[in-house]
């Protein structure tokens, strides 16, 4: 309860402090039986092909719905699962969620659709090593491009063994690699050039500035033209109005996604969208 008296910045801090502690103990345990009690659940953000305005990905995002709390973003459990030691089983549940939108994806277009998995620094470097991530794609049928796993600059910056052992396991089974939030990390040019990459992701940070400012756009034009001199795709993140889109099209973006095109949305949704806009009318700038 709040002070009535001597209510200096001190007080006012430790405070704080011991809330976001106390608030961050107590969604730590109410994770523990998220998944056991369906409040987890994956949604699916459309990525639209910017040549002929199909959707041709998704990327799942990870949604909790806590009957109390409501919803908890996963910037803010994603650190704490990982705490927990939850991580690994919470990143399974994804990735099996994520490949059975693939199939049903797979279903209603040509069987090239894709689905972009995230994965954290700690996820993709330490866990997994016992799910048979290659066994559950071949028995639904799955070939490995129809997941690309997401991970940040900062998976790169361990020059662990593990990390070249894992990208080359991906490489193995047909797994592509997107390089999210691309421009915003310890950007070192050099990855590109040591790792096997697909797709760069540029960061939502220089799409909303794209109009505006000359050198997000600058910039975005570079990342676009680089990746692709050295064969890699991009994918505009954070595309919200047409302006930042005709900008993306004409420096010859490859993908958008944003909320201009469509949230996250449950997979039933994304069928019916992925359907309803099977002729290319979701967007086509080119
Ligand atoms: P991310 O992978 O960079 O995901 C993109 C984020 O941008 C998502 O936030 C998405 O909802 C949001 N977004 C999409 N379109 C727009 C737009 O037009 N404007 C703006 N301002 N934002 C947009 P979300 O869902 O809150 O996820 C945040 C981060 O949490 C993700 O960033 C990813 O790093 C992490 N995350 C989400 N799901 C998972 C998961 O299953 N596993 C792991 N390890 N991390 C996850
Ligand atoms: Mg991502
Ligand atoms: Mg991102
Ligand atoms: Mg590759």
């Amino acid at each position: 309860a709040a002070k009535q008296t001597g209510r200096n910045q001190f007080h006012y801090f430790t405070k704080e402090l011991d809330d976001r502690a106390h608030f961050q103990l107590l969604v730590t345990n109410e994770l523990r039986g998220a998944l056991e009690d369906n409040q987890l659940a994956v949604h699916y953000q459309p990525v639209v092909n910017l040549n002929n305005g199909r959707i041709t990905k998704a990327e799942a995002l990870l949604r909790w719905q806590h009957p109390t709390l409501g919803a908890v973003k996963p910037a803010e459990f994603i650190p704490l699962a990982e705490g927990a030691g939850l991580i690994k089983q919470i990143g399974n549940w994804v990735f099996r969620q994520a490949a059975m939108c693939a199939k049903h994806c797979n279903e209603v277009t040509d069987g090239s659709f894709q689905i972009g998995v995230n994965k954290s620094p700690l996820q993709f470097i330490t866990q997994e090593e016992d799910f048979d991530w290659t066994g559950f794609l071949s028995e639904l049928g799955l070939a490995g491009n129809s997941i690309a796993v997401e991970i940040t600059e900062g998976v790169l910056l361990h020059t662990s063994a593990k990390v070249e052992e894992r990208l080359l396991e991906y490489r193995d089974a047909g797994i592509q690699v997107a390089l999210d939030d691309f421009g915003t990390g310890y950007s070192s040019l050099s990855y590109l050039q040591k790792f096997d990459i697909d797709y760069l992701k540029i960061d939502q940070s220089f799409v909303r500035d794209i109009t505006t400012n000359a050198h997000s756009r600058a910039i975005s034009e570079s990342i676009i033209a680089m990746a692709h001199r050295l064969g890699l795709q991009v994918i505009a993140e954070g595309v919200e109005t047409e302006a930042q889109l005709a900008c993306l099209a004409s420096a010859g973006c490859d993908y958008g996604q944003g909320y201009l095109f469509a949230p996250p949305i449950p997979e039933d949704e994304l069928l019916k969208l992925i359907a309803s806009t099977s002729h290319g009318n979701a967007r086509t700038m080119h």
